[in-house]
């Protein structure tokens, strides 16, 4: 009897974002370039002035950028285009340009086939000749600059096609292309130039879109004029909630510029919104304090910790470092980091101590049961595709037998091996459990009964047979079924599904019940994670320990994510940072 079944570990890494701007695998670079930029819901708030003599500074920064390209077209001046004193010319950019003049031997590919991107600044006729190359293209400068955009093209070549734009259009550059450019600058950290394209902006524009902003307050925190990204984030709170993005991008600048205080309170608003920090915005606080003697600080920074534990987020490997490096520059606190891993009892290995626990006491049970009873199962809106008649029927249902041990998600079984009849799959897993005489309990839908190719009557026969079945109507939502029959059964009782529940966490009422709730999850979920040849089934083990940030107050257990390892939704880490004081 290797299923094992006291112990499983079915965890899903619930609120755990992407590691902000980290690419994923399978993304390409564009989709991470686009999401870098934030260009996919540009057009929102976004409004335009109309023309104030506010507006002169920049039209005529643009008109004298094009009449000086013009200049330089006709030979009278030797410099460059992007070696002139204004906004397409500032930066360290301007270095690099003087190394890359525009020359004739600069490839103008001929055909949109093959093209490719220039690679250097091109003159104002170069720009034309190109143009005229694509002739059917409407907006020639937008796909161009979308094209460089994706091709991470240097600054360089974006502001000569700027500067040629603005020739063309007696000094004006549309809105799109300017974000395009300001995408591109803040993707090489051009400063400088972030903040030319800023002032035209503010001169230019009443108010900015979410992707002007968000893209606005990336580059400009890395300058003397950081605070006003915080301003940028409050004109977007005017329009909507700023992403988590946003605000990781202030706290680094605060940060980096050494006003902890705006930071903790930037910190504090974002959870006041309820968003859920990037790593990264926890790691900045980590490596900050650093070495500080400031117990105010480290206050804050072990209120971290304990966010993470109430919200079952787990650490990256390199937060794991800071927390590490944190902990042990404490001054005069001798505490001393190691990663290890458990013993299969729940032993650390660093420190001989014994982890928590994954079982719930029975308070903690009586507690949850009450809850999701209350709140997830009568509490209803979110189950209105189960009628209040259909689960009475249950109920009355579920009463009538005595408790289960497993209650089976049958058609989340039934799905998941694709290359398997659905009711072959469900036969397969209820025949394995029912040879541990386990009482059984299988959720199905009464479309289930009707025979079809994908549902055969004798295989679902002998499913009956097996266990226990309620057929609920076609329309309604299994999970308030799964919960209701399994928490019924009692403490000892498990279910059978690879469905995450995440939705459930909205109809908890506080962090405590969401807590417990995720916990009772990791103790009672049997997850499939293999189908071997044959009809056996693998269960994801349940293990008896709760992988989950913990402190006795001279330790602390910090479950992280190693970097190499590309954990699956309902496993949890096996990686361990274990902290305690010399003694
Ligand atoms: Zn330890």
């Amino acid at each position: 009897m290797n299923f094992c079944f006291t112990s499983i570990r079915s965890f899903p890494k619930l609120w755990t974002s992407h590691q902000y701007l980290g690419l994923g695998p399978g993304q390409s670079s564009l989709a991470h370039l686009e999401r870098y930029c934030g260009l996919k819901n540009q057009k929102k708030w976004f409004s335009c002035k109309t023309v104030s003599p506010q507006n002169t500074k920049s039209n005529n920064l643009l008109t004298a950028k094009a009449r000086y390209l013009r200049k330089g077209d006709e030979g009278n001046n030797k410099q460059v285009s992007s070696e002139s004193p204004h906004f397409f010319a500032a930066g360290s950019a301007k270095k690099r340009s003087q190394n890359s003049h525009p020359s004739k031997e600069q490839a103008l590919l001929p055909s949109r086939k093959s093209f490719q991107v220039p690679t250097k600044p091109l003159t104002s006729e170069q720009w034309s000749k190109l143009q005229a190359d694509f002739k059917g293209k409407a907006k020639f400068e937008n796909w161009i600059i979308t094209q460089m955009v994706r091709a991470h093209s240097s600054v360089d070549v974006a502001k000569s096609l700027l500067a040629w734009v603005a020739a063309e259009n007696s000094g004006i550059v549309g809105y799109d292309l300017l974000v395009k450019y300001l995408c591109l600058c803040v993707f090489h950290k051009q400063t400088s130039e972030v903040i030319d394209v800023y002032e035209i902006m503010k001169a230019r524009y009443k108010s900015l879109e979410s992707g002007a902003n968000t893209l606005l307050i990336r580059g400009l925190i890395h300058s003397d004029r950081w605070r006003e990204a915080v301003l940028l984030l409050e004109n977007i709170k005017k329009v909507m909630v700023p992403s988590k993005g946003n605000y990781n991008d202030c706290i680094q600048g605060a940060l980096l510029h050494q006003d902890a205080n705006l930071a903790w309170s930037l910190y504090q608003e974002l959870l006041d919104y309820e968003l859920i920090p990037v790593l990264d915005t926890f790691k900045a606080f980590f490596d900050f304090g650093r070495g500080m003697n400031d117990d105010q600080y480290a206050k804050k920074l072990l209120d971290i910790l304990l966010y993470l534990r109430n919200n079952r987020l787990y650490p990256g490997e390199s937060l794991a470092h800071s927390i590490k490096t944190w902990f042990e520059s404490i001054p005069g606190e001798q505490w001393q980091g190691k990663f290890t891993t458990l013993q299969k009892s729940g032993q650390c290995l660093g420190c001989g101590r014994t982890i928590e626990t994954s079982q719930l006491s029975s308070e903690e049970y009586d507690y949850l049961q009450g809850k999701i009873m209350k709140d997830v199962i009568d509490g209803g809106d979110q189950y209105k595709k189960t009628t209040p008649q259909e689960l009475k029927r249950f109920k009355n249902f579920v009463k009538t037998c005595p408790p289960f041990d497993i209650v089976i998600d049958g058609l989340n079984v039934a799905k998941m091996f694709p290359k398997t009849r659905e009711s072959q799959s469900l036969l397969d897993v209820v025949s394995q459990l029912s040879e541990l005489n386990l009482r059984l309990l299988v959720l199905g839908r009464k479309h289930m009964l009707m025979p079809s190719s994908r549902w055969r009557k004798d295989e679902m026969e002998r499913v009956k047979k097996l266990a226990s079945c309620f057929f609920a109507d076609n329309i309604s939502e299994d999970d308030p079924f799964l919960l209701y029959a399994t928490l019924h059964s009692g403490n000892h009782c498990k279910f059978v599904t690879n469905d995450l529940m995440r939705d459930h966490k909205a109809c908890l009422p506080d962090a405590k019940t969401q807590s417990l709730f995720f916990k009772w999850q990791q103790g009672h979920q049997l997850a499939i994670t293999a189908k071997l040849p044959g009809s056996k089934v693998v269960f994801q083990p349940i293990l008896s320990y709760d992988t989950v940030v913990q402190t006795t107050g001279d330790s602390w257990h910090i479950p992280y994510d190693d970097n190499q390892v590309e954990r699956c939704s309902f496993e949890v880490p096996t990686k361990w940072l274990c902290l305690h004081r010399k003694t």
